[in-house]
């Protein structure tokens, strides 16, 4: 797979990059191991991989992979960016207050129970507080990400927050400006708008999310 070889080939030239190498004349993959980088064409499948990923340091300090849930044949598909330590401790995206405002969004603005759409991160692994993410966990995480979408096929992708909006577009625009935009990247739609744990600081943005869900369901 394409885009799980340039994140590996990425990782091993940053790998290469921090032993001080300026450039290198190595071929970093054979097609031998082509096979070995395939991922799995089932969510079950692609799960147990991503249970068993040390691709990048986040697997050293996680207590659990969280890999996305619900629906596998979701019309809707939810994108956070990272699970935290209530996320990591239990194995699942978007617990306690934050999950609660998404599952709040869901049910009452989409008007179906969570377990209808899907609900996933950009990150599987907890990145520790301490810890700074790295351009390259990202890239080596967006493997999984990509291919969820492709096995999920969702109508409409929502990203929850800048981030994710930010990584799965490579659009820089700030939130606050294209947020609730039906914006079309190659073959997905996607609509962008603020992360629910913002929202917990920002409340009085919870009429905007409004009418960016109102406008996904008016696409289903
Ligand atoms: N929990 C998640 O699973 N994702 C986020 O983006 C934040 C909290």
């Amino acid at each position: 797979m394409k885009n799980l070889q340039n994140a590996l080939l990425l990782k091993q030239l940053y790998q290469l990059k921090e032993l001080g190498y300026k450039y290198t004349d190595e071929k970093p993959f054979t097609g031998e191991e082509q096979n070995a980088l395939e991922l799995p064409n089932n969510l079950g499948e692609l799960k147990k991989q991503a249970q068993n990923c040390h691709l990048c340091s986040l697997s050293k300090g996680r207590n659990h992979v969280v890999f996305g849930e619900g629906n596998e044949q979701a019309e809707v598909m939810f994108v956070g960016d990272a699970p935290l330590e209530i996320e990591d401790n239990e194995g699942k995206p978007f617990l306690g207050r934050g999950g609660e405002m998404l599952t709040a969004m869901i049910e009452k603005v989409l008007g179906v129970p969570r377990s209808k759409v899907y609900i996933t991160n950009l990150l599987k692994c907890h990145p520790l507080a301490s810890k700074e993410v790295h351009e390259s966990e990202l890239h080596t995480c967006k493997a999984y990400l990509f291919k969820e979408i492709e096995l999920v096929k969702p109508k409409v992708i929502v990203t929850l927050g800048e981030k994710a909006y930010h990584y799965l577009t490579n659009d820089t625009t700030a939130l606050k400006e294209i947020r609730g935009t039906v914006i079309q990247k190659e073959k997905h739609t996607i609509v962008p708008t603020y992360h629910p744990n913002f929202l917990l600081k920002n409340p009085s943005l919870k009429k905007e999310v409004f009418l960016d869900l109102q406008k996904v369901r008016g696409l289903l």
